[in-house]
C-alpha cells in the first residue's frame, strides 16, 4: 500500500480525463484508510461546490505549495462502484508490470466518442442487392465513380455500415452518399440508441433451440465450478481439451450458470477466432444478452459496448485482450478461450497479460476464472501442478472424428536422394491423391517469429548460442548475433557438424510455395491467405468462407490459417517449414512450435473421412515435434519443462526485460548498462541474475535505437523492487532522448 500526504484525484472519471489529476491534501483522520480507487468527496471549482471524486494515487510530491491544496473531505459511502474497481485494476497493472498511472487508467478505461452526431448515422441498402450489384459494375468501368463503387462494395457485402467508417475509411464524400440516397439505392438512419455490433446477426428467439446433453466429463467441470462459487469459494481453473472436445459447450452451459444466478461473463478469445461463427453460437444460444468487442469496432462503438455493460443491458460479452475491462458491476466469470495464445499478452505498457490480470480482477468481484487450451500455456499447466489452478481433462472429440494420421518427413533425407524442393515426397503424392479424390488440403507455412536463423540441410544443425541456447540470427555482413546475450560469431560456410556447405538461412514465402504448387499441379484451385492478402478489414473471413464453400482445393497460408474456423472437407494438412519457428532465437520457441503443430494438426479430418497430416522437418528429433507428431501434451510438457528449470526460464523462474530506446546508440547502451547495474546492487548479487545488456535483434526501429537486458529471478516480487528502483533512479535522472520500457516474463525476444 502507498502511503503519502497529498491525493490524486479525478472527478468524472473517464479516459480523456486522467491526463488532468487534482492534487488534494490527504486529512490525519485518513491517512491511513485513503486507497487508490477510492471514492472520495473533495471541495470542487471556485465555489468549493461538494463533489465525488476517485483516489488515483497517492504521492509525498506535492505538485504546488501546500497551503494552496485544497483538502479531502471524506470518503464516500457504499460500496466500491465500477469506476473504482476499474482504478484499483489501473493500480495493480502500473505495479506488476511498470507503466505510469495515466497509461495504466488509460488501458482500463474506454476511450470516449468524439463525434456522436456522426457515428451514430449508418448507411443502408436500400435497393435490392441485385440492383446495387449491377450499379456497382457500372460505376466500377468509369475513373469518376471510384468512390461510389467503393461505397456500393462494402454495401453490397455488409447491407450497412456507418457514416463515420465510409467517410474515413473509403474516403467518401457527403456529397457521394447524397446522390445515391436521392437515387434511391441507400438511406441515411440517424440513430441515438446505443450501436449494437452484432445486430446483423440472425434474430434469435432468446436461445433454447439445441440443448445438447453434456457429456460426464463437462457435466463435473460445471457442476465444480459453480458448486465453488455458491460455496463463496470461486477459483481457478484450466480446461485442457483438444478442439472439438467440447469446451465451449462447458463455457456455455456456466454462463447459463452465471447469468441465472445474476451474474455476469467476459469470454476472452484470440482476435484472430472472433469470427462470424464463434460470436453465432452465443448469440444462438443467448440472444440480445451478448456483445462483442473488438479492434475493428470505432471508438464510438467500443464505448457503448462498455456503457451498455454497466447499465446491465448486456451481460456478456466477448472478445480479445482488452475486453477484459468490460466494467460489468456483477462479474460472475471470465473466461480465456486458448489461454496459450500470445496474443494475451499486451504489446505496449503495461505490458500486462490477460491471463495474470483476470486472475486479479477475479480476484475483486469474487469470480470464477476458467482457462481453456488444447495446448495449455507452460504457465498454467505447471500452475495447475502446483494446485494454483485446477485441472480438467476433455479427453474426446465429441463430434466423432478419428484424430488424424501424423507423418514426419525428414527433409535432410530428401535432400539425400536429390530431392531439394521445398515440397517433399510423400506430401506431393497425398496431394495429388486429394485433388483426384476431390478433398480439400491446408499447406501451412510456419514463419512466426522467423528470426532468420541459419541451419544445415544436410544435417539439420543448428548454430547456436553457446551461453543462452537460443538460436543465433543472421545479420547483414555475414555475423550470426545471439539477441538474449550479445554474443556474436562471424558465418559459417560449412556445417560445424558434418561439414555440408547447404548451411543457410530459409527464405520461401506463402506466395512461392504458391507458386510452385501452380507450377507442379496446374489444375488445383489455389487460395493463398497471410498478411499481404488479408490487409481489407474482411479478407480474412471473406477467403475463409470462400475455401469452405469448396471454391479452392488447396488453401495455403501463414499461421492464420490454423485457427478459427472448422473445414469439414479437409482431409489433408501440410505443415512445411515446421522448423521456423523452432529456432526464433527465444526460450519459448519450443512451446508456440508445439502449439502451432498441435493446432495445424488438428485442422485435418474434422469431419467424417479420416485425415492425414505431413509435418517437414530437418529435426524429426525435436522434442517440440516428436510429442506433436505422437499428440501427447503430457510428454512435450514434462521435457520442455525440464529445459525451463536447467536454463531457469519462465515459468521456472520469472524473467523481466529491461528496453532502452535512443535517438544515439552510445548513450543508449550506457543508460541500459547503469540500468543493469543498478538493478543488480538493489537486490543483491544471486537474487537477481542479469543478462547483457545487447543491442535488441531489431536493433533500431526508425531512428531510435534498441538496448535491451534481461533480469531473471526466482521471485517475481524481486523483479518488481528492481524495476521500482530503476522507476526511481529514471525519475530522478530524466534522461532527455531515451525512453525505458519494462517487459515481464517477456513472449519473445527483442
Ligand atoms: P471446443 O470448444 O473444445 O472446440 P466445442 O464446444 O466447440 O468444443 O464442441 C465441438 C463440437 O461438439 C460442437 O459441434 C458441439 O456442438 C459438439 N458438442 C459439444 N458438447 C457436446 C455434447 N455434450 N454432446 C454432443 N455434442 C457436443
Ligand atoms: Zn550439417
Ligand atoms: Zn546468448
Amino acid at each position: 500500500m502507498m502511503t503519502g500526504r497529498y491525493a490524486d484525484i479525478i472527478v468524472d472519471i473517464s479516459h480523456e480525463n486522467v491526463d488532468r489529476p487534482f492534487q488534494y491534501r490527504i486529512p490525519d483522520s485518513l491517512r491511513d484508510k485513503l486507497e487508490t480507487g477510492m471514492r472520495i468527496v473533495v471541495p470542487f471549482g471556485g465555489g468549493n461546490r461538494e463533489v465525488e471524486g476517485y483516489v488515483i494515487g497517492i504521492t509525498d510530491r506535492a505538485k504546488c505549495a501546500e497551503d494552496k491544496m485544497k483538502e479531502i473531505l471524506r470518503i464516500s459511502d457504499g460500496d466500491i462502484p465500477i469506476e473504482g474497481i476499474q482504478i484499483k485494476m489501473a493500480a495493480w497493472l502500473r505495479y506488476q508490470y511498470g507503466s505510469t498511472m495515466i497509461t495504466a487508467l488509460k488501458t482500463v478505461l474506454p476511450a470516449r466518442k468524439r463525434t456522436r452526431g456522426l457515428q451514430s448515422r449508418r448507411i443502408c441498402l436500400k435497393a435490392s442487392e441485385r440492383e446495387a450489384r449491377e450499379l456497382l459494375k457500372k460505376c466500377r468501368v468509369r475513373k469518376t465513380q471510384a468512390a461510389r463503387a467503393r461505397l456500393l462494395e462494402r454495401l453490397c457485402e455488409e447491407g450497412e455500415l456507418s457514416y463515420e467508417r465510409a467517410l474515413r475509411e473509403l474516403a467518401v464524400s457527403p456529397g457521394v452518399i447524397h446522390t445515391l440516397e436521392k437515387n434511391g439505392i441507400l438511406t441515411v438512419v440517424s440513430e441515438d440508441r446505443y450501436r449494437d455490433p452484432i445486430s446483423h446477426a440472425a434474430p434469435t428467439p432468446d436461445g433454447e433451440e439445441k440443448r445438447l446433453v453434456l457429456s460426464g466429463e463437462q457435466q463435473r467441470i460445471v457442476r465444480d465450478v459453480l458448486a465453488d462459487y455458491d460455496a463463496g469459494k470461486p477459483d481457478r481453473y484450466l480446461v485442457h481439451g483438444i478442439t472439438g472436445s467440447g469446451k465451449t459447450e462447458v463455457y456455455m452451459e456456466l454462463i447459463a450458470g452465471m447469468l441465472a444466478r445474476g451474474r455476469q461473463a467476459i469470454v476472452l478469445i484470440p482476435e484472430i477466432a472472433l469470427t462470424y461463427q464463434t460470436v453465432a453460437r452465443f448469440t444462438a444460444r443467448f440472444g440480445k444478452r451478448v456483445s462483442v468487442l473488438h479492434s475493428r469496432l470505432s471508438a464510438g462503438e467500443k464505448y457503448d459496448q462498455c456503457e451498455r455493460a454497466k447499465k446491465g443491458e448486456i451481460d456478456i460479452i466477448i472478445g480479445p485482450r482488452s475486453a477484459l475491462f468490460t466494467p460489468f458491476p456483477r462479474l460472475g466469470l471470465i473466461v480465456i478461450d486458448e489461454e496459450h495464445e500470445a496474443s494475451y499478452k499486451s504489446e505496449t505498457a503495461p505490458r500486462y497479460h490477460a491471463r495474470e490480470a483476470a486472475a486479479e480482477l477475479a480476484g475483486y468481484f469474487g469470480a470464477s476464472l476458467v482457462l481453456g487450451s488444447a495446448t495449455p500455456s507452460l504457465e498454467s499447466y505447471y500452475a495447475a501442478q502446483q494446485g494454483r489452478l485446477r485441472k480438467y481433462e476433455l479427453s474426446r472429440r465429441l463430434t466423432g472424428g478419428e484424430l488424424a494420421k501424423v507423418y514426419v518427413e525428414d527433409m535432410r533425407e530428401e535432400l539425400k536422394s536429390g530431392n531439394r524442393s521445398i515440397f517433399s515426397r510423400r506430401l506431393l503424392q497425398l496431394l495429388a491423391k486429394r485433388l483426384e479424390a476431390g478433398e480439400q488440403s491446408m499447406l501451412f507455412l510456419n514463419r512466426r517469429g522467423y528470426a532468420g536463423f541459419v541451419s544445415c540441410r544436410a544435417c539439420g544443425h543448428v548454430m547456436k548460442c553457446p551461453h543462452c541456447d537460443v538460436s543465433l540470427s543472421e545479420h547483414g555482413g555475414g555475423r550470426l548475433v545471439c539477441h538474449y546475450c550479445g554474443y556474436e560469431q562471424p558465418a559459417v560456410k560449412r556445417c560445424p557438424a558434418c561439414g555440408s556447405k547447404y548451411i543457410l538461412g530459409f527464405r520461401a514465402g506463402t506466395e512461392q510455395v504458391e507458386e510452385q504448387i501452380r507450377r507442379l499441379f496446374p489444375q488445383a484451385r489455389t487460395l493463398r491467405m497471410d498478411a499481404d492478402t488479408t490487409r481489407r478489414k474482411d479478407s480474412h473471413e471473406v477467403i475463409l468462407t470462400s475455401f469452405l464453400g469448396g471454391k479452392a482445393d488447396i488453401l495455403i497460408g501463414t499461421q492464420m490459417i490454423v485457427k478459427g474456423h472448422d473445414f469439414p472437407d479437409v482431409t489433408l494438412v501440410g505443415i512445411l517449414a515446421a522448423d521456423l519457428s523452432l529456432h526464433a532465437g527465444d526460450y519459448r520457441a519450443g512451446e508456440r512450435t508445439f502449439q502451432l503443430l498441435t493446432q495445424a494438426a488438428g485442422r485435418a479430418g474434422r469431419g467424417e473421412k479420416p485425415g492425414e497430416v505431413v509435418i517437414q522437418t530437418y529435426q524429426p528429433e525435436h522434442h517440440a515435434v516428436r510429442y506433436a507428431a505422437a499428440q501427447d501434451y503430457k510428454g512435450f510438457y514434462e521435457e520442455e519443462m525440464a529445459y525451463r528449470r536447467l536454463l531457469s526460464y519462465p515459468p521456472a523462474a520469472h524473467m523481466m526485460a529491461v528496453l532502452v530506446l535512443s535517438k544515439e546508440e552510445e548513450a543508449g547502451m550506457s543508460l541500459a548498462g547503469e540500468l543493469a547495474q543498478r538493478a543488480a546492487g538493489v537486490c543483491g548479487e544471486g537474487a537477481l541474475h542479469i543478462i547483457g545488456p545487447a543491442p535488441a535483434a531489431i536493433s533500431r526501429i526508425g531512428d531510435r535505437y534498441r538496448a535491451v537486458f534481461y533480469a531473471r529471478s526466482g521471485s517475481a516480487k524481486t523483479l518488481i523492487a528492481a524495476r521500482e528502483a530503476l522507476e526511481e533512479l529514471l525519475e530522478r535522472k530524466r534522461p532527455q532522448t531515451e525512453t525505458v520500457q519494462f517487459d515481464f516474463d517477456p513472449m519473445s525476444r527483442y
